[in-house]
């Protein structure tokens, strides 16, 4: 069994234990960060360190860490699963918790010795004819709170979001606040409109995701029209595509939105670009020649 890292130490999966009085067991008073690694390679691991960052600074949390210690540390989990299976893409699970205090109480305590906590776990093969097939979403009111933009492990309403999307048979929710789009549960989402890929723009009602970014960046560079700006449920309803993005399920394409086929109910022209310019870039950072 490969190894994790718990405060300082390497072990095995099983023996990694901590409190009950731990702030993230009792108050979901921690934040996160996934980040996948193709052939070893971290994908945008400083935009990855980065945004840990300004989630810390958000929760008024000191990092527990300098960027080489983290990069040092993953390396080495990273270096550990490869012994045992070579070759596969792995995602590396990072928390951060305000640790454990003598006592249950709301008030951050005085002396905070943070968890943290990491573990490699297998990514699984994506590849664009599986991703071809699509998913069905369905839109729900975003009742989350407003400060989505901290990667915070509190995730009970994306959780029953989610939940929600499964048992109206959608693998995922797209969610509107007061008539917006803002984001998916666990994702970020794009919408075709006019042939323009529209996205919300980064705020605090979603996460700034990574590979939001990464394929905004991918369009400016690519010749096509992107747009980060607020659009409502009614544009999305009539737009030709709608995508999920996010680490580990690239570029979703959405072909049922609310029990309707979306366009002609197959992937569009957009996604069957960007879906190759995205998986280039991942064959890139995996031969070392991208980041
Ligand atoms: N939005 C939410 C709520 C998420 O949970 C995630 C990822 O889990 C994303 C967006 C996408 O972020 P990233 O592209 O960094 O994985």
């Amino acid at each position: 069994m490969s190894k994790v890292y718990l405060n300082g130490e390497y072990m095995a999966l099983d023996q990694a234990k901590v409190s009950v009085l731990d702030r993230g067991f009792l108050f979901a008073d921690g934040v996160y960060e996934v980040i996948p690694a193709y052939g070893g390679h971290l994908l945008r691991m400083e935009e990855h360190l980065q945004r840990l960052q300004n989630s810390l600074d958000a929760i008024r949390l000191q990092n527990p860490l300098k960027n080489q210690q983290w990069r040092d540390i993953i390396q080495s989990l990273l270096s550990d699963v490869e012994n045992e299976v070579t070759g596969s893409d792995k995602s590396v699970y990072l928390q951060v918790t305000r640790g454990a205090a003598p006592i249950r109480n709301h008030g951050f305590p005085q002396q905070i010795k943070q968890t943290v906590f990491i573990m490699v776990n297998e990514l699984g093969v994506v590849n664009k004819e599986d991703l071809r097939s699509g998913v069905s979403a369905i839109t729900l009111d975003d009742i989350r709170w407003k400060a989505c933009n901290i990667k915070s492990i509190s995730l009970l309403g994306n959780i029953l979001l989610r939940q929600q999307a499964h048992d109206n048979n959608a693998a995922e929710a797209i969610l509107i606040n007061q008539g917006m789009v803002t984001e998916g549960a666990a994702s970020n989402v794009f919408a075709v409109i006019n042939n323009v890929l529209v996205t919300a723009p980064i705020g605090p009602q979603l996460l700034p995701g990574i590979t939001r970014d990464l394929i905004v960046e991918l369009g400016a560079k690519n010749n096509i029209a992107v747009e980060e700006r607020e659009y409502t449920e009614e544009e999305l309803l009539s737009a030709s595509e709608i995508w999920f993005s996010s680490s580990t399920k690239e570029i979703l394409p959405v072909v049922e939105l609310n029990g309707k086929p979306v366009a002609n109910g197959r992937p569009g022209p957009m996604w069957e670009k960007m879906i190759d310019l995205y998986q280039a870039n991942k064959e890139n950072l995996r031969n070392g020649s991208a980041k």
